[in-house]
């Protein structure tokens, strides 16, 4: 049986090898649009390649996927991050863990993923043909031409998988419309907030835990909040960015944000603060940072109540102290726009997973025709989490596509 998977991406490797694993019989056929394999394996978590994450439940795991988590909440019960690490340390890729959940190759090195994905490939003897764009698909009696325009006779397979990764525009998606998949209109997932003018731009670099909320909506993230020369970014925004994708699309990425700065001691209240007054009313006001809260961030709070240079805390009246309380508690930025977060980026929408049986990833409606990876509506936040979707579905859609 000939097996084509379209896409030289990380799903598209994990499923061809499935494939041929699964079934040594099976001729399996990489197609590859650009002179390039791996190309974002390569250039992963730093050139580290964030491989998984080392989250411990299923549950924990699927609360990082804003698209997609009840398919894959099936799915990793085939193939979890627990099957990765496995996979990985089985061909002599020992993975490490970092403190905060990500998993890197020991190496630090996103080469020895690709170096093993590869030497899979040719030990399995998959055909790898690159510069190979797949424009259409066409099933006619059981099989499937796969029409390139750089190529004059099509490829004819026995089953398919697609594995093209995520697309920015909707038009790329044309050619898979007409095999009458639904496509959900794509738009960036995981960015920064651009804020213009922001007041906090001085403060550059300094990152602090807050709760993150995006006024007149339901999304609010904790996390390390980073002050960057543009506005506003680090793990509590790139995760507002992936779950409110869709909606911050749809307001042209113009929208408000309100930072409580006491992540992490949400018991806190005006009260003490008027307690930190009463215990140093000598004590100059910019001197004695109320909440472990960063220097510079304090001091601009200051400025911006108007606190003078010399006024103590024996002087600070209540309308001033409610104001500084209130930039504590309730920090106002207005975004406008946002810019790519270089280290790691996805597509949210894609292939609607109700053309798609969960369990084996097959079309519904087209017998032979699998997915993987992030061509279909599935993405996660940072840590890992896109790569075990891709090898995940990669999996399974290569072990059901092996099968008969
Ligand atoms: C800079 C960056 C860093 C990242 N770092 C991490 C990380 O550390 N950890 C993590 O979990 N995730 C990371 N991600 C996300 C992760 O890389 C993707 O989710 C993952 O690569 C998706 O794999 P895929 O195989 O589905 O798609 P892709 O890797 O995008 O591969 C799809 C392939 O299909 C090819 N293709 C497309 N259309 C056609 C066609 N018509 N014909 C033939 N070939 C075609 C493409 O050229 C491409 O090679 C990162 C993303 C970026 C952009």
């Amino acid at each position: 049986m000939i097996i084509a998977v379209i896409g030289g991406g990380a799903a598209g490797f994990f499923s061809a090898i499935t494939c041929a694993e699964v079934n040594q019989n099976n001729k399996v056929i990489i197609l590859e649009k650009t002179d390039k394999l791996l190309a974002k394996v390569k250039v992963s978590g730093g050139g580290r390649c964030n491989v998984t994450n080392a989250c411990k439940s299923i549950e924990d795991f699927t609360s990082n996927y804003p698209r997609g988590k009840e398919l894959l909440q099936g799915a990793f019960k085939t193939f979890s991050n627990k099957n990765t690490i496995e996979w990985f340390e089985k061909r002599n890729v020992k993975l490490k863990t970092e403190p905060d959940g990500r998993m890197f190759p020991l190496s630090d090195n996103s080469q020895t993923i690709i170096n093993c994905l590869m030497a899979e490939a040719t030990k399995h003897n998959i055909e790898i043909r690159t510069k190979f764009s797949v424009e259409s698909i066409e099933k006619k009696e059981g099989k499937f031409y796969i029409i390139s325009s750089n190529h004059s006779a099509p490829l004819i397979a026995d089953k398919v998988i697609i594995a093209t990764g995520g697309y920015p525009q909707p038009h790329h998606y044309n050619w898979l419309q007409k095999l009458d998949l639904q496509i959900i209109p794509p738009v960036p997932s995981l960015f920064t907030f651009n804020i213009l003018n922001s007041p906090l731009k001085d403060l550059m670099g300094v990152s602090h835990p807050a709760v993150v909320n995006i006024l007149q909506t339901n999304y609010s993230y904790k996390g390390p909040l980073l002050i960057t020369h543009w506005g506003v970014s680090g793990p509590a925004v790139l995760k507002l960015s992936a779950f409110a994708a869709r909606e911050l699309a749809d307001k042209k990425y113009l929208f408000d944000v309100q930072i409580n700065w006491l992540a992490d001691q949400p018991e806190i209240s005006e009260s003490d603060l008027k307690n930190i007054r009463e215990q140093n009313g000598k004590k100059l006001v910019r001197n004695v940072i109320p909440f472990s809260l960063p220097k510079r961030l304090w001091e601009l709070f200051c400025t911006q109540a108007e606190v003078r240079e010399f006024e103590n805390w024996a002087e600070l009246g209540n309308k001033k102290l409610q104001l500084l309380f209130s930039y504590i508690k309730k920090y106002k930025l207005s975004a406008s726009g946002k810019t790519t977060f270089k280290e790691e980026f996805v597509t949210c929408g894609g292939i609607s997973l109700i053309n798609i049986n969960e369990k084996t990833l097959e079309a519904k409606h087209i017998k032979g025709l699998y997915f993987a990876g992030e061509a279909l509506d599935i993405d996660g936040i940072t840590g890992g989490f896109n790569f075990q979707a891709a090898w995940t579905t990669g999996y399974i859609a290569g072990r059901n596509c092996a099968g008969d």
